[in-house]
C-alpha cells in the first residue's frame, strides 16, 4: 500500500501518517524529519536545506527528489510506504510517479487532510517539537506528561523555528502557491481522498481506515 499524504502544513498530517504506519506496518517517510535529521548530524545536506527552512521556503526538488527515490527504494518499502511532505510540487509528483513506472508501480492513495488557514495558525503556535527524537506535542490535543519535557526521551520540547509565527504565514502561502495544486493532480489520477482534518485526531484517523481498508 504506497500512500501520499498531502494537507497544509499544521493538518496534522504527520501525526496521521505515522498512526498510518503503525496500524499497516510500512514505513513512515517524512521529508522534513530527514532534513531536520540531516541538520542535526551536521551533513551538507542538512545545512542547506536549513537556509530554505528556516524562511519557511521549499528544500529545492533536485535536492529533495533523490533522497527520497533512494528511501523508497530500500527494501523495507517493497510492501508499501507513507510519504508525509513529499512531494509538496507538481515536477516531485511527476519525478516520484516516473521513478514507480519504471519499475511497474505507482500510487494507490493520495489523503488530503484539509483544514482552513484560521486553524492552521491557532495550532502551529501550539506546537512542540523534541529536537533529540523528533517527537511532536501540542500543547492543547498532544501534551507532554510533564511539561517542556519529552515524553519519549526527556529532552526539551520547544516551539520550532519553522514554526514560528511569521514563518508559518510564509508557509501557508508557499504551500497554496506550490503544493495545493498537487490535489487536482491526484484527482485526475483518480487516488484523491479528503478527510476533514478539523476532527478530534482519532476521527480523523477513522475515516483513513475507512478509506484505506481495515
Ligand atoms: P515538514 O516537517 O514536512 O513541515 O517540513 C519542514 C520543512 O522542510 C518545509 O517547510 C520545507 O522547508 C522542507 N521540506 C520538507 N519536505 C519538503 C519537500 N518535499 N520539498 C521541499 N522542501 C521540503
Amino acid at each position: 500500500m504506497k500512500i501520499i499524504m498531502l494537507g497544509a502544513p499544521g493538518a496534522g498530517k504527520g501525526t496521521q501518517a505515522k498512526m498510518i504506519a503503525d496500524k499497516y506496518h510500512i514505513p513512515h517517510i517524512s521529508t522534513g524529519d530527514i532534513f531536520r535529521a540531516n541538520l542535526k548530524a551536521g551533513t551538507e545536506l542538512g545545512m542547506k536545506a536549513k537556509e530554505y527552512m528556516d524562511q519557511g521556503l521549499l528544500v529545492p526538488d533536485a535536492l529533495t527528489c533523490d533522497l527520497v527515490m533512494d528511501r523508497i527504494g530500500q527494501d523495507d518499502c517493497k510492501d508499501g510506504f507513507v510519504l508525509d511532505g513529499f512531494p509538496r510540487t507538481i515536477p516531485q509528483a511527476e519525478a516520484l510517479d516516473a521513478a514507480l513506472s519504471n519499475i511497474n508501480q505507482k500510487m494507490d492513495y493520495a489523503i488530503d487532510v484539509d483544514v482552513p488557514d484560521e486553524n492552521i495558525v491557532n495550532r502551529m503556535s501550539g506546537r512542540r517539537a523534541c529536537l533529540n527524537c523528533g517527537a511532536t506535542y501540542h500543547i492543547v490535543s498532544i501534551p507532554t506528561k510533564v511539561e517542556g519535557v519529552c515524553d519519549r526521551c526527556g529532552n526539551p520540547v520547544v516551539l520550532r523555528d519553522d514554526d514560528q509565527p511569521e514563518t508559518v504565514q510564509k508557509r501557508l502561502a508557499v504551500y497554496h502557491e506550490q503544493t495545493q495544486p498537487l490535489i487536482d493532480y491526484y484527482k485526475g489520477q483518480g487516488i484523491l481522498n479528503t478527510v476533514s482534518g478539523t476532527q478530534p485526531m482519532e476521527d480523523v484517523f477513522q475515516a483513513i481506515v475507512e478509506i484505506l481498508g481495515a
